[in-house]
């Protein structure tokens, strides 16, 4: 079997994703599924955070346009992630592999606080860490998280699950002759302007030498086979 690169990973899904075929919510297949993708990642050997999106539920954006202010839609989005964290913890706990939330709120009757310790600790022991809450503050995205909080806790890549398998030079849902990039430094994907990541997300990225692997989720086993090498994206690093 191929060795994994990594020794610890974070992983970022988006919470739309986790509606599957619906317009919004949790599709329980959907995330049965991903939560036994996740788990096979960990049976490779490899410690797995992961941050999840709110989007299937809300988007502050969204929110504050109608009569909501911005931060606080965004709190409603961070509390989105939430309750996705929670779903997914109980998926992964369901087909027998540990999992723990740790949130960027305090709110002890849900999940504990995230803590680099805590982080650290649940990773040792062999637990899947649900980074739950974004930043925990207003204006930043899930993408951003998954590249503050795999700094933080010393992961080696962050893992982008897309629909698409990597970085187009444009939308090739839209534009046939789109060209699929094997591997973008961080300032070329600032600067290419790709939808892929926020700007803020790549930044932190070069600042803190981050690898981002952009891939699609859409094929079963697709964490698995990007840990091992096998899988097909593009890796953004420096
Ligand atoms: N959000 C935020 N701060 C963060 C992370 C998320 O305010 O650090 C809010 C923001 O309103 C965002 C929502 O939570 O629209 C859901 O996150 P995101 O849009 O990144 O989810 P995804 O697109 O991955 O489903």
């Amino acid at each position: 079997m191929d060795r994994p690169a990594y020794r610890r990973v974070v992983v970022k899904l988006s919470g739309e994703y986790l509606a599957g075929s619906q317009p919004f919510g949790i599709d329980q297949p959907t995330i049965d599924r991903i939560a036994g993708d996740l788990a096979e990642a960990r049976a490779l050997g490899v410690e797995v955070a992961v941050v999840v999106g709110g989007g299937n539920i809300f988007r502050g954006v969204e929110v504050s346009s109608r009569g909501v202010s911005r931060p606080t839609g965004d709190t409603m989005g961070m509390l989105a992630t939430v309750m996705n964290c929670l779903a997914l913890e109980a998926a992964l706990e369901r087909r027998g592999q540990s999992a723990r939330a740790l949130s960027s709120f305090v709110m002890p009757e849900v999940c504990e606080l995230f803590t680099r310790r805590a982080a650290h600790k649940y990773l040792a022991e062999d637990r899947i860490v649900l980074l739950a809450g974004g930043t925990g503050n207003p204006y930043f995205t899930t993408d951003t998280t998954a590249v503050l909080r795999a700094a933080e806790i010393g992961a080696q890549a962050v893992l982008k699950a897309t629909n698409v398998d990597g970085v187009y030079s444009s939308d090739p849902k839209k534009d046939p002759s789109a060209k699929r990039f094997e591997r973008l430094s961080h300032t070329q994907a600032l600067e290419g302007g790709y939808k892929v990541m926020d700007a803020t997300a790549f930044a932190l990225a070069r600042e803190t030498a981050l690898p981002i692997i952009v891939f699609s989720i859409a094929e079963p086993g697709s964490i698995g086979a990007i840990l091992k090498g096998t899988g097909r994206g593009t890796i953004v690093a420096s």
